[in-house]
């Protein structure tokens, strides 16, 4: 059995949380909040989709621009079942180090995608590998959007069901914000991940929240 050493790795320490505020790492109302960066992906996209709409749950969708218009009927298919959609970049890029211009241009690109296949730009970002420096933050604050980061990262990357249950047992609490993955790495036990996640909630008697409302 894995031991769960290494809590950061799972869980951001509260001074991160704390020292980064202009970021949002937890629900306003005590909600959970399900958050599934990467897609859209074909072949996986679909059993996340049908795992939520089976447990009535919401989620919020960090879409990669260059995923998104390859499939963008995918995309429309997150917006059609209530799924809100986030910005996640346009080509996957680690944001830190990249000038003003570029990562102006990889969030803008990626905005533009979203905004022609579901009528909206998104008003959230999530930066990937959760990576930010200060000029980041600048540029997100001259386009108006809300960096999201996480409260808590079951690891479903690995694939290792096991894993993210214990990482969920441990760390779900309320106002938390999970960093999922829909992609092919984390497909294998994204149901049975979404389920765990459920179950713990119902437990716990934490409800999942409108991810419209529970971030603002
Ligand atoms: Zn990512």
């Amino acid at each position: 059995m894995t031991a769960l050493g290494m809590p950061w790795l799972y869980r951001p320490p509260s001074a991160a949380r704390r020292f980064f505020n202009d970021f949002i790492w937890e629900t306003t109302d005590g909600s959970a909040l399900l958050t599934f960066d990467d897609g859209p992906t074909p072949g996986a996209t679909d059993a996340v989709l049908d795992e939520l709409e089976r447990a009535d749950v919401k989620a919020l969708f960090f879409v990669v621009g260059d995923a998104a218009a390859r499939a963008p009927e995918l995309l429309r298919e997150v917006h059609e079942a209530g799924h809100l959609v986030g910005n996640h970049t346009r080509t996957h890029a680690n944001m830190r180090g990249l000038s003003p211009g570029e990562q102006r241009s990889e969030i803008e690109s990626a905005a533009r995608v979203v905004e022609e296949t579901i009528g909206y730009a998104p008003r959230y970002f999530r930066p990937p590998y959760g990576k930010f420096d200060a000029s980041l933050r600048r540029v997100l604050r001259d386009l108006g959007l809300i960096g999201v980061m996480w409260t808590l990262l079951p690891y479903d990357w690995r694939s290792d069901a096991e894993l993210s249950r214990r990482v969920v047992e441990k760390y779900f609490e309320a106002s938390v914000v999970v960093a999922l993955h829909d992609s092919l790495k984390s497909k294998p036990i994204a149901r049975e991940t979404i389920r765990v996640l459920v179950e713990t909630a119902r437990e716990r008697n934490c409800r999942f929240g409108d991810p419209r409302l529970c971030l603002s």
